[in-house]
Protein backbone atom coordinates (compact mmCIF):
# COMPACT_ATOMS: atom_id res chain seq x y z
CA UNK A 1 0.00 0.00 0.00
CA UNK A 2 1.43 3.46 -0.89
CA UNK A 3 0.71 6.51 1.77
CA UNK A 4 -2.64 7.54 0.72
CA UNK A 5 -4.61 10.94 1.37
CA UNK A 6 -7.71 9.14 2.55
CA UNK A 7 -5.92 7.48 5.52
CA UNK A 8 -3.23 10.95 6.69
CA UNK A 9 -6.70 12.75 6.57
CA UNK A 10 -8.08 10.05 9.31
CA UNK A 11 -4.95 10.28 11.28
CA UNK A 12 -4.61 13.69 11.41
CA UNK A 13 -8.62 14.43 12.56
CA UNK A 14 -8.05 12.10 15.13
CA UNK A 15 -5.70 13.44 16.07
CA UNK A 16 -6.54 17.08 15.97
CA UNK A 17 -10.53 16.82 16.36
CA UNK A 18 -10.81 18.91 13.56
CA UNK A 19 -11.96 17.28 10.13
CA UNK A 20 -10.10 16.90 7.34
CA UNK A 21 -10.69 15.50 4.00
CA UNK A 22 -7.55 14.25 1.88
CA UNK A 23 -6.51 14.53 -1.81
CA UNK A 24 -2.98 13.83 -3.53
CA UNK A 25 -1.35 15.04 -6.53
CA UNK A 26 1.96 15.39 -8.24
CA UNK A 27 3.87 18.85 -8.63
CA UNK A 28 5.24 19.81 -12.41
CA UNK A 29 8.66 17.84 -11.37
CA UNK A 30 6.94 14.96 -11.04
CA UNK A 31 7.23 14.94 -6.55
CA UNK A 32 4.17 13.53 -4.95
CA UNK A 33 2.33 15.72 -2.50
CA UNK A 34 -0.94 14.90 -0.19
CA UNK A 35 -2.88 17.79 0.88
CA UNK A 36 -5.22 18.26 3.55
CA UNK A 37 -8.09 20.67 4.29
CA UNK A 38 -10.39 21.38 7.24
CA UNK A 39 -14.21 20.13 5.97
CA UNK A 40 -17.49 22.45 6.15
CA UNK A 41 -15.07 25.51 4.93
CA UNK A 42 -15.25 27.22 2.19
CA UNK A 43 -11.47 26.58 0.55
CA UNK A 44 -10.56 30.30 0.34
CA UNK A 45 -11.40 31.22 4.33
CA UNK A 46 -9.36 27.92 5.20
CA UNK A 47 -6.22 26.58 5.05
CA UNK A 48 -3.84 23.84 3.19
CA UNK A 49 -1.16 21.68 4.66
CA UNK A 50 0.40 19.87 1.79
CA UNK A 51 3.31 17.30 2.90
CA UNK A 52 5.70 16.79 -0.10
CA UNK A 53 7.23 13.49 -0.37
CA UNK A 54 10.65 14.23 -2.18
CA UNK A 55 13.39 11.97 -2.38
CA UNK A 56 14.53 11.14 1.12
CA UNK A 57 13.03 14.82 2.07
CA UNK A 58 9.45 16.02 3.15
CA UNK A 59 8.60 18.87 3.28
CA UNK A 60 4.84 20.19 4.76
CA UNK A 61 3.61 23.21 4.50
CA UNK A 62 0.96 24.60 5.56
CA UNK A 63 -1.04 27.43 3.39
CA UNK A 64 -3.73 30.10 3.82
CA UNK A 65 -6.79 30.38 1.41
CA UNK A 66 -6.74 33.94 -0.40
CA UNK A 67 -9.02 35.25 1.74
CA UNK A 68 -8.12 33.55 4.72
CA UNK A 69 -7.23 36.91 6.62
CA UNK A 70 -9.35 36.55 9.59
CA UNK A 71 -8.00 33.89 10.04
CA UNK A 72 -4.53 34.64 9.85
CA UNK A 73 -5.28 37.69 12.33
CA UNK A 74 -6.94 35.21 14.99
CA UNK A 75 -4.07 33.05 14.61
CA UNK A 76 -1.65 35.87 15.51
CA UNK A 77 -3.63 36.87 18.38
CA UNK A 78 -3.70 33.20 19.99
CA UNK A 79 -3.66 33.17 23.41
CA UNK A 80 -0.78 32.30 25.88
CA UNK A 81 -1.35 28.36 25.87
CA UNK A 82 -2.06 28.53 22.12
CA UNK A 83 1.21 30.45 21.59
CA UNK A 84 3.33 28.42 23.72
CA UNK A 85 2.21 25.12 22.40
CA UNK A 86 3.29 26.30 18.75
CA UNK A 87 6.54 27.01 19.96
CA UNK A 88 6.81 23.62 21.92
CA UNK A 89 6.04 21.16 18.77
CA UNK A 90 8.61 23.76 16.49
CA UNK A 91 11.23 23.06 19.19
CA UNK A 92 10.48 19.22 18.56
CA UNK A 93 10.89 19.91 15.19
CA UNK A 94 14.27 21.79 14.99
CA UNK A 95 15.77 19.10 17.60
CA UNK A 96 14.69 16.44 14.84
CA UNK A 97 16.82 18.07 12.55
CA UNK A 98 13.50 19.96 10.42
CA UNK A 99 14.50 23.26 8.93
CA UNK A 100 11.62 25.91 10.31
CA UNK A 101 10.36 28.54 7.89
CA UNK A 102 7.82 31.00 9.36
CA UNK A 103 7.24 33.89 7.16
CA UNK A 104 5.00 36.43 8.37
CA UNK A 105 3.50 39.65 6.74
CA UNK A 106 6.29 38.64 4.40
CA UNK A 107 8.77 38.61 6.60
CA UNK A 108 10.93 35.76 7.98
CA UNK A 109 11.11 34.97 11.38
CA UNK A 110 12.10 32.30 14.06
CA UNK A 111 9.89 30.25 15.79
CA UNK A 112 11.62 31.15 18.83
CA UNK A 113 11.23 35.05 18.25
CA UNK A 114 8.83 36.63 20.60
CA UNK A 115 8.50 39.62 17.62
CA UNK A 116 5.96 37.45 16.08
CA UNK A 117 3.30 37.87 18.59
CA UNK A 118 3.66 41.99 18.65
CA UNK A 119 2.39 42.58 14.88
CA UNK A 120 -0.76 41.95 13.19
CA UNK A 121 -1.06 39.04 11.11
CA UNK A 122 -2.01 40.10 7.80
CA UNK A 123 -0.14 36.81 6.27
CA UNK A 124 1.29 33.81 7.65
CA UNK A 125 3.51 30.86 6.31
CA UNK A 126 4.92 27.95 7.88
CA UNK A 127 6.87 24.90 6.20
CA UNK A 128 8.83 22.13 7.75
CA UNK A 129 11.49 20.21 5.99
CA UNK A 130 13.18 17.16 6.84
CA UNK A 131 15.98 15.75 4.86
CA UNK A 132 18.36 12.53 5.15
CA UNK A 133 14.91 10.83 5.86
CA UNK A 134 14.77 6.95 4.65
CA UNK A 135 11.74 7.86 2.81
CA UNK A 136 10.88 7.02 -1.11
CA UNK A 137 13.50 4.25 -0.11
CA UNK A 138 11.59 0.89 -1.28
CA UNK A 139 9.04 0.56 2.46
CA UNK A 140 5.76 2.32 1.83
CA UNK A 141 4.87 1.39 5.58
CA UNK A 142 8.00 3.57 6.67
CA UNK A 143 7.20 6.18 4.71
CA UNK A 144 3.92 6.65 5.65
CA UNK A 145 4.73 6.39 9.42
CA UNK A 146 6.85 9.93 8.76
CA UNK A 147 4.42 11.05 6.51
CA UNK A 148 2.07 10.88 9.63
CA UNK A 149 4.87 12.00 12.20
CA UNK A 150 5.65 15.50 10.17
CA UNK A 151 1.91 16.25 9.04
CA UNK A 152 0.79 15.64 12.55
CA UNK A 153 3.38 17.96 13.95
CA UNK A 154 2.58 20.89 11.78
CA UNK A 155 -0.96 19.87 12.22
CA UNK A 156 -0.32 20.49 16.15
CA UNK A 157 1.63 23.62 15.50
CA UNK A 158 -1.09 25.25 13.25
CA UNK A 159 -4.19 23.91 15.92
CA UNK A 160 -2.57 25.48 18.58
CA UNK A 161 -3.32 28.64 17.14
CA UNK A 162 -6.82 28.07 15.91
CA UNK A 163 -9.04 29.74 17.89
CA UNK A 164 -10.77 26.77 19.83
CA UNK A 165 -13.38 26.21 21.94
CA UNK A 166 -12.43 23.52 25.43
CA UNK A 167 -14.99 21.19 26.11
CA UNK A 168 -17.08 21.67 29.50
CA UNK A 169 -16.86 19.25 32.33
CA UNK A 170 -19.47 17.28 30.39
CA UNK A 171 -18.00 17.35 27.20
CA UNK A 172 -18.08 14.55 24.92
CA UNK A 173 -14.47 13.68 25.25
CA UNK A 174 -14.92 12.38 28.61
CA UNK A 175 -14.60 8.47 28.21
CA UNK A 176 -17.70 6.67 28.78
CA UNK A 177 -17.90 4.00 31.52
CA UNK A 178 -15.73 1.17 31.93
CA UNK A 179 -18.20 -1.93 31.24
CA UNK A 180 -17.99 -5.34 32.62
CA UNK A 181 -17.41 -4.50 35.92
CA UNK A 182 -20.00 -5.15 39.26
CA UNK A 183 -21.92 -2.27 39.45
CA UNK A 184 -20.48 -0.75 42.46
CA UNK A 185 -17.14 -1.29 40.98
CA UNK A 186 -18.05 1.05 38.01
CA UNK A 187 -15.74 3.95 37.03
CA UNK A 188 -15.22 6.77 35.27
CA UNK A 189 -11.62 8.30 33.83
CA UNK A 190 -12.00 11.77 34.89
CA UNK A 191 -9.82 13.53 32.48
CA UNK A 192 -9.02 16.87 32.66
CA UNK A 193 -9.27 20.09 31.32
CA UNK A 194 -5.56 19.71 30.10
CA UNK A 195 -6.74 16.51 28.81
CA UNK A 196 -9.99 17.94 27.29
CA UNK A 197 -8.10 20.89 25.62
CA UNK A 198 -7.63 19.97 21.63
CA UNK A 199 -4.69 21.68 21.52
CA UNK A 200 -2.92 19.73 24.41
CA UNK A 201 -3.61 16.36 22.83
CA UNK A 202 -2.83 16.88 18.89
CA UNK A 203 0.60 18.51 20.70
CA UNK A 204 0.94 16.17 22.78
CA UNK A 205 0.64 13.03 20.13
CA UNK A 206 2.80 15.11 17.58
CA UNK A 207 5.57 14.98 20.00
CA UNK A 208 5.13 11.40 21.98
CA UNK A 209 3.43 9.52 19.14
CA UNK A 210 0.44 7.01 19.69
CA UNK A 211 1.92 3.82 21.47
CA UNK A 212 0.77 3.84 25.16
CA UNK A 213 4.01 4.82 27.20
CA UNK A 214 2.85 2.32 29.86
CA UNK A 215 2.58 -0.65 27.64
CA UNK A 216 3.31 0.14 24.16
CA UNK A 217 0.58 -0.83 22.62
CA UNK A 218 -0.36 0.88 18.94
CA UNK A 219 -3.87 0.17 18.94
CA UNK A 220 -3.50 0.51 14.85
CA UNK A 221 -1.77 -1.82 15.63
CA UNK A 222 -3.29 -4.14 17.48
CA UNK A 223 -7.32 -3.85 15.71
CA UNK A 224 -6.14 -2.02 12.22
CA UNK A 225 -6.97 0.91 10.51
CA UNK A 226 -10.64 1.30 12.60
CA UNK A 227 -8.75 1.72 15.81
CA UNK A 228 -5.72 3.42 14.32
CA UNK A 229 -4.92 7.19 16.28
CA UNK A 230 -6.97 5.85 18.87
CA UNK A 231 -5.44 6.90 21.86
CA UNK A 232 -5.77 8.99 25.06
CA UNK A 233 -3.86 12.01 26.64
CA UNK A 234 -3.04 12.04 30.06
CA UNK A 235 -1.67 14.47 32.40
CA UNK A 236 0.96 13.35 34.38
CA UNK A 237 0.90 16.74 37.15
CA UNK A 238 -2.19 15.74 39.58
CA UNK A 239 -3.83 19.03 38.48
CA UNK A 240 -4.66 19.75 42.28
CA UNK A 241 -0.54 20.80 42.50
CA UNK A 242 -1.07 23.42 39.47
CA UNK A 243 -2.39 26.70 39.71
CA UNK A 244 -5.58 28.21 38.02
CA UNK A 245 -3.23 30.06 35.52
CA UNK A 246 -0.82 26.92 35.12
CA UNK A 247 -0.04 26.36 30.90
CA UNK A 248 0.81 22.68 29.92
CA UNK A 249 3.92 22.06 28.43
CA UNK A 250 3.06 18.78 26.21
CA UNK A 251 6.97 17.55 25.92
CA UNK A 252 6.83 17.10 29.72
CA UNK A 253 3.29 17.05 31.43
CA UNK A 254 1.25 15.36 28.53
CA UNK A 255 2.06 11.10 27.35
CA UNK A 256 -0.35 8.92 25.49
CA UNK A 257 -2.00 6.22 26.82
CA UNK A 258 -3.94 3.56 26.10
CA UNK A 259 -7.57 3.34 27.00
CA UNK A 260 -6.79 0.20 29.74
CA UNK A 261 -3.67 1.78 31.21
CA UNK A 262 -5.59 5.16 31.25
CA UNK A 263 -8.27 4.02 33.55
CA UNK A 264 -6.33 2.33 35.59
CA UNK A 265 -4.22 5.22 36.27
CA UNK A 266 -7.25 6.90 37.25
CA UNK A 267 -8.16 4.57 39.88
CA UNK A 268 -6.51 6.40 42.29
CA UNK A 269 -6.60 9.94 42.73
CA UNK A 270 -3.57 11.43 42.38
CA UNK A 271 -3.45 9.18 39.72
CA UNK A 272 -0.77 6.56 39.22
CA UNK A 273 2.27 7.28 37.31
CA UNK A 274 3.57 6.04 34.06
CA UNK A 275 5.98 3.86 36.27
CA UNK A 276 3.57 2.71 38.51
CA UNK A 277 1.71 1.60 35.67
CA UNK A 278 4.81 0.07 33.94
CA UNK A 279 5.39 -1.73 37.66
CA UNK A 280 2.13 -3.32 37.56
CA UNK A 281 2.48 -4.71 34.44
CA UNK A 282 5.76 -6.36 35.13
CA UNK A 283 4.99 -7.87 38.36
CA UNK A 284 2.33 -9.76 36.75
CA UNK A 285 4.07 -11.07 33.83
CA UNK A 286 6.74 -12.14 36.40
CA UNK A 287 4.08 -14.39 37.32
CA UNK A 288 3.18 -15.84 33.83
ZN1 LIG B 1 -1.34 0.89 27.77
ZN1 LIG C 1 -5.56 11.10 32.69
Amino acid sequence: MSPDPRSLAERISAETGLEFSGREGRDSDGTRWLELQPVGYPSGQTFTLRTLVGWRRLDVHFRPGNFAGDLMSAMGSADETGRRTFRAVLDVCRDADAEIVLNINGTAYLPDDSAIWETEWRSFGLGVRRGMLAINDGNPEEDMRQIELWTSRVAAAILALLPVEIEDDDGAEVSPEITGLPEGARTRVEVNRYERDRRNRAAALAIHGYSCKACKLDMGDRYGPTAAGLIEVHHVTPVSQLGEDYIVDPRTDLTPLCPNCHSVAHRRSPPYSIDDLREMLASVHEND
